[in-house]
C-alpha cells in the first residue's frame, strides 16, 4: 500500500478524502485497472495512506455516475441545460434582485472551481450569498482565527506533530478521521519518550490507544476547561514578555477565566472530570513549551464553537507558544479543500483571497475582476440560506458537490425548503442522491481523477490534484460548467478561462494585488506560473509572496514561520486574547428526551457515502447505521446488542441497529453522520439535529441534540443476500450495502406479507432452482441457484436471531458451490465450521474478526505487531491496532 520510489509512468496526485492532503501516485494498467499508493515524496503523508485512500481504486468505475445533463429527469444537451441555469438565475435576479438567488458549494471542490463559483456569485451576479458545506466543518476556526490573529491562518505545519513534547487532541478522533496523522503521532511517541498525548473527547475513541491522558469531557464544556487551564497558568507558566510585546486582551480573558473556572474542583466538577485527571493536564501544559494543541470538528461544530477555539488560542498566546517549532493551536480540517475554499472566499461572509466586506477590500476585489456589481455585504451562512430558501426569499439555488439534504442540520426542512424552491440545479457526479433528488436540472459533473486543480490541506500546504482518467459520459468539469454559464449570464469576457492553470494565476495574483504583507494570504510567487510549471508543481506551503523569489515557483522549501516575530494580522499588529463566557449546548436532555446525541464520522466512511459506499471493503466493517449505547442506559431503556432502535426528538426520528459499549458515557449516545436514504431507510442523523448555530461563525451544533431511544419491534426480521442490488418493498427497516460480488440488504417489516414464498419470488425472482425452507416458529428461508451459482438468498425470522451473513456472503465471491455448500445454504453455516473470516476488522486488508482470534489463538500472537507480521492487519494505516489489542485481550480472558 505505501509506494516505493515513484514510477515514469505513474501520475502524482492527492487524495480526495479528508484534510491531511495524502500524496497519491496512480499506475494505470490494462482494461481500465488502477494501482493507487501513497506518494514517498509528498510532505503530509511521505507514502503512507488509510484504508479510505487504499479503496480509492474500488469507486472508480461508473456505477451510479451521472453522465449527463438533465432536466426534471429528461437528457438534455450540455446547451439546453447551460442555457437554463443562465436564463433561470438571469430571470429570477433581474425579478427579485441579486440576493434571491444563491450557490451552496463544497469543500469538495478544487480551488480552480471554487474560485470560479465566487467570482460569479460576489463579482457578477451582486450577491455573497455563496456558501459551502465547509460552513459544518470548521467555520468556527476561521472565527477563532480572525477574532485572535486578524487572519484565517493557521498557524502550524504537520512537522509540529514530531517537534512536540505534548499533544493535546481536542473534539478529534484523529486516528479515524486523520489517520495519516494519527500515524505520525504514534510514531513520534515511539521515537520521543518525552512525548505525552492527552486527549479531551466525550467518547473514547480509538485515539485513546495512544493517549497517556483521556479527558472524558461532559459535552459543552470545553470553553470552561481551558478557562481553567488558562487561570492555572498564571502560577508560574505565563509568558509576560511575549504580552507584553505581541498581545492584547490578557487582563479581561483572565479576570473571565477566573470568574468562570475559580477553582480545580469547580472545573473537574462542571466538566464531569477527575480532578487529578486535570490537575495532570494543567500541569503538563504549564511545564511543556513545545505544546501543540490538535482541534477538529468536535470544538468547532458547537453553538459556542468560536469560543472554544479563542479558549485554545488563549493559552497558546497567554504561555507564547504560537510562532515556534511544536508549538501552536493547531485546526485539522475535515474536507480535502476546506483550506482552499477559505483561501477563494467561499464563505458567504468571505470576499476573496482573505479579503471580507470592508469598503477597501470591496473596491479593490472589484477593480481586480472588473466587476462593477460586486457585493458590498455578507450573504446567508449555510442555516440561514436554506431557511431563505424555504421561506422563498432565495427561488433559485445551484448546490455543487455536496449532499446538504443528509448533511445539514434539520435535515428534513433543508428537503421541504428544496422541494419547493423554483429552481433547483444541482452538479454532482452521483446521478442518485437525497439531493439529486429534487433537483430541476442536473449537471455532470467530473470527479476526482478527470479533473485538474489544487487541493489546500490543513497545513496550508496546495498540492496538485491531477488528471489520469478521461471525463466519461458528458461529464465536465466544474470551473468549465461555471464559467459556460457566467459566459451565457453576459460575462464572456471575464470568464474566458481555457484551462485551471489560467483560474490558478489570476487567483495567486489576486492574493498578491495591493497586498504588501497585509494579508496572511499571499501566493504572488505563483502568479506567473507557466502552464509547464503548473503541471509539475510541487506541493507548496502558502505564504508565497512574490518578493520570495521566483526559484519558489515550484520549490517545496518551508516558507518562514508564521508568527515567529510576534506580528499578526490585526490593526495593531497584536494577537487578541478573547474573553470566553462558558454557555451550555442549545438543548439539554428533559424527562422527554433524557439522552445527549453526539455525532461523527465513523473509520471507513466519507461523508454521505457516495464514494466510499461503493467500495466493498469499506462496508464491511459498518454494513448498518447503527447507535452506541452505553451498557447503563442499555438497561435502562431495555435493549440488547443487535436491537433495532428508534432514536427520535421532536425533529425527527431515525431507527438503527445497536451497539453497546462503554466508550460513550452514560447519558450519552453515538449516531454516525454518514447513512442517507440512498441506504438505508431511516436514518439522515441530521434530521434529528437543531439548526442552532455559533453566533459568530454560523456553524451548526452538530454534535449535540437532546434524544430518547426505544426499543423498535418489528414483527419481523431479515436479511437478503443477492447478486444485484434489490428493489425492498414492504419492510419498515432496509439498510443496503455491497460486498465482494453481492449485496446486503438487512430488513424489517412491522407487517407480514401474505406468503413468504410468494414475497421470496417478488423479491429473488422465480429462478430456476430454489431452496426453501420454513417452520412454525416464524422461520423462512430461500435461495435462487443458477448455473451453479448462488444468485440470491432470503433469511426471516421473527427476531433479531439470523445466522451470520459472512460465510453465505462468501459462497458469492466462490463462482459455482459444491454440493456440501449447496447443502448447508439453509442452515446458514458451513458443514464444516472454521471457515468464517468474520466482520472486518483490518478494511485495507479485508481481514475479519474471526480470522484474527484464530490466528491469536492457534499462533500465540501477544501484540498487534505480531499480527502485523501473519496476517499483514494493522500495518497499512493503523487505525485498527486498538481493535487488535483489543481482540488479543479478548482472546487472554
Ligand atoms: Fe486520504 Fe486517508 Fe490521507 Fe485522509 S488520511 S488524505 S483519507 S489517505
Amino acid at each position: 500500500m505505501t509506494g516505493g520510489s515513484v514510477r515514469a509512468s505513474a501520475v502524482r496526485t492527492t487524495c480526495p478524502y479528508c484534510g491531511v492532503g495524502c500524496g497519491l501516485e496512480v499506475e494505470s494498467g490494462p482494461q481500465g485497472a488502477v494501482a493507487i499508493r501513497g506518494d514517498d515524496g509528498h510532505p503530509a503523508n511521505f507514502g503512507r495512506i488509510c484504508s479510505k485512500g487504499a479503496a480509492l481504486g474500488d469507486t472508480l468505475d461508473l456505477e451510479g455516475r451521472l453522465l449527463h445533463p438533465e432536466i426534471r429527469g429528461a437528457r438534455v444537451s450540455w446547451n439546453q441545460a447551460l442555457d437554463a441555469v443562465a436564463d433561470g438565475f438571469t430571470r429570477t435576479v433581474a425579478a427579485h434582485g441579486p440576493d434571491s438567488v444563491a450557490f451552496y458549494v463544497s469543500g469538495q471542490l478544487l480551488t480552480e472551481d471554487y474560485y470560479v463559483a465566487n467570482k460569479l456569485m460576489k463579482g457578477f451576479i451582486g450577491s455573497a450569498n455563496i456558501d459551502t458545506n465547509s460552513r459544518l466543518c470548521m467555520a468556527s476556526a476561521v472565527a477563532g482565527y480572525k477574532r485572535a490573529f486578524g487572519a484565517d491562518t493557521v498557524p502550524n505545519d504537520y512537522e509540529d506533530l514530531e517537534r512536540a513534547n505534548l499533544i493535546v487532541l481536542v473534539g478529534s478522533n484523529l486516528a479515524w478521521c486523520h489517520p495519516v496523522l494519527y500515524q505520525r503521532v504514534v510514531r513520534a511517541k515511539s521515537t520521543n519518550p518525552q512525548l505525552r498525548v492527552v486527549v479531551i473527547d466525550p467518547r473514547r475513541t480509538a485515539t485513546c490507544d495512544s493517549a497517556d491522558l483521556f479527558l472524558q469531557i461532559r459535552p459543552g464544556t470545553d470553553v470552561l476547561l481551558f478557562n481553567g487551564l488558562l487561570h492555572y497558568l498564571r502560577e508560574d507558566a505565563i509568558d509576560w514578555e511575549f504580552l507584553d510585546a505581541h498581545t492584547e486582551g490578557f487582563g479581561v480573558a483572565m479576570r473571565t477565566a477566573k470568574d468562570t473556572a475559580p477553582s480545580i474542583p469547580a472545573v473537574a466538577d462542571a466538566c464531569g472530570l477527575d480532578g487529578d485527571d486535570v490537575v495532570e493536564f494543567y500541569r503538563w501544559f504549564a511545564r511543556t513549551p513545545a505544546t501543540v494543541t490538535v482541534f477538529s470538528q468536535g470544538v468547532n461544530q458547537s453553538s459556542s464553537g468560536t469560543d472554544k477555539v479563542n479558549a485554545i488560542i488563549n493559552v497558546h498566546l497567554a504561555t507564547g507558544r504560537i510562532g515556534k517549532p511544536g508549538a501552536g493551536p493547531f485546526s485539522i480540517t475535515g474536507q480535502p479543500n476546506a483550506m482552499g475554499g477559505r483561501e477563494v472566499g467561499g464563505l458567504a461572509n468571505q470576499l476573496a483571497a482573505h479579503m471580507d466586506f470592508a469598503p477597501a477590500d470591496v473596491d479593490r476585489v472589484g477593480r481586480f475582476w472588473n466587476a462593477p456589481r460586486i457585493a458590498t455585504r455578507p450573504g446567508l451562512k449555510a442555516v440561514d440560506l436554506f431557511d431563505a430558501i424555504d421561506t422563498g426569499a432565495v427561488k433559485a439555488v445551484w448546490i455543487m458537490s455536496t449532499n446538504p439534504v443528509v448533511s445539514m442540520p434539520d435535515a428534513d426542512r433543508v428537503r421541504r425548503a428544496l422541494e419547493r424552491c423554483e429552481l433547483v440545479v444541482v452538479s454532482d457526479c452521483v446521478r442518485k442522491t437525497d439531493t439529486t433528488d429534487l433537483a430541476h436540472v442536473l449537471l455532470p459533473a467530473a470527479t476526482w481523477g478527470e479533473k485538474s486543480g489544487t487541493v489546500t490541506n490543513s497545513e496550508r500546504r496546495i498540492s496538485r490534484q491531477r488528471k489520469f482518467l478521461p471525463e466519461p459520459g458528458e461529464s465536465r468539469a466544474d470551473w468549465w460548467i461555471v464559467a459556460q454559464v457566467a459566459r451565457r449570464m453576459g460575462f464572456a469576457a471575464e470568464f474566458a478561462y481555457q484551462t485551471p492553470a489560467d483560474i490558478f494565476r489570476e487567483h495567486a495574483r489576486l492574493s498578491a494585488f495591493e497586498n504588501g504583507g497585509a494579508r496572511a494570504f499571499d501566493i504572488g510567487a505563483l502568479a506567473d506560473v507557466s502552464d509547464a510549471g503548473y503541471d509539475v508543481l510541487e506541493p507548496i506551503q502558502w505564504p508565497r509572496p512574490a518578493r520570495s523569489g521566483a526559484e519558489c515557483e515550484t520549490s517545496g522549501a518551508p516558507p518562514a514561520r508564521l508568527f515567529a516575530d510576534g506580528r499578526f494580522f490585526t490593526p495593531s499588529g497584536k494577537a487578541q486574547l478573547v474573553a470566553t463566557d462558558p454557555r451550555p449546548p442549545a438543548q439539554l436532555p428533559s424527562p422527554d428526551y433524557p439522552l445527549v446525541l453526539n455525532t461523527g464520522r465513523i473509520r471507513d466512511q466519507w461523508h454521505t457515502m457516495t464514494r466510499t459506499g461503493r467500495s466493498a471493503r469499506l462496508m464491511g466493517r459498518h454494513p448498518e447505521p447503527f447507535v452506541q449505547v452505553h451498557p447503563l442506559d442499555a438497561a435502562r431503556f431495555d435493549v440488547a446488542t443487535g436491537d433495532l432502535v428508534a432514536v427520535e426528538n421532536a425533529l425527527g426520528r431515525v431507527v438503527v441497529r445497536v451497539e453497546i459499549t462503554d466508550a460513550v458515557a452514560p447519558g450519552q449516545v453515538f449516531v454516525p453522520m454518514h447513512w442517507s436514504a440512498q441506504c438505508a431507510s431511516l436514518a439522515r442523523i441530521g434530521a434529528l439535529l437543531p439548526a442552532v448555530v455559533d453566533p459568530v461563525s454560523g456553524q451548526p451544533e452538530l454534535k449535540h441534540a437532546a434524544v430518547r431511544i426505544r426499543r423498535y419491534s418489528p414483527a419481523w426480521h431479515a436479511f437478503v443476500l443477492s447478486r444485484e442490488p434489490l428493489e425492498i418493498a414492504g419492510a419498515s427497516y432496509v439498510a443496503i450495502a455491497k460486498g465482494q460480488g453481492y449485496w446486503r440488504h438487512e430488513l424489517a417489516g412491522e407487517a407480514l406479507p401474505p406468503s413468504w414464498p410468494e414475497w421470496a419470488d417478488a423479491l429473488l425472482g422465480p429462478r430456476a432452482e430454489r431452496l426453501e425452507f420454513s417452520d412454525s416458529a416464524g422461520r423462512y428461508r430461500a435461495a435462487r441457484v443458477v448455473g451453479g451459482k448462488l444468485v440470491a438468498c432470503a433469511f426471516v425470522a421473527a427476531t433479531k436471531a439470523l445466522p451470520s451473513r459472512n460465510w453465505l456472503a462468501g459462497l458469492f465471491a466462490s463462482g459455482r458451490i459444491d454440493d456440501e455448500a449447496r447443502l448447508a445454504i439453509l442452515a446458514g453455516r458451513a458443514a464444516k465450521p472454521g471457515a468464517e473470516s468474520g466482520p472486518i476488522v483490518c478494511s485495507c486488508f479485508s481481514v475479519g474478526r474471526s480470522t484474527l482470534l484464530r490466528a491469536i489463538r492457534t499462533q500465540s500472537l501477544v501484540s498487534a505487531d505480531a499480527i502485523g507480521k501473519a496476517l499483514h492487519a494493522g500495518t497499512n494505516c493503523g487505525s485498527c491496532v486498538p481493535e487488535l489489542k483489543a481482540l488479543i485481550a479478548e482472546a487472554a480472558g
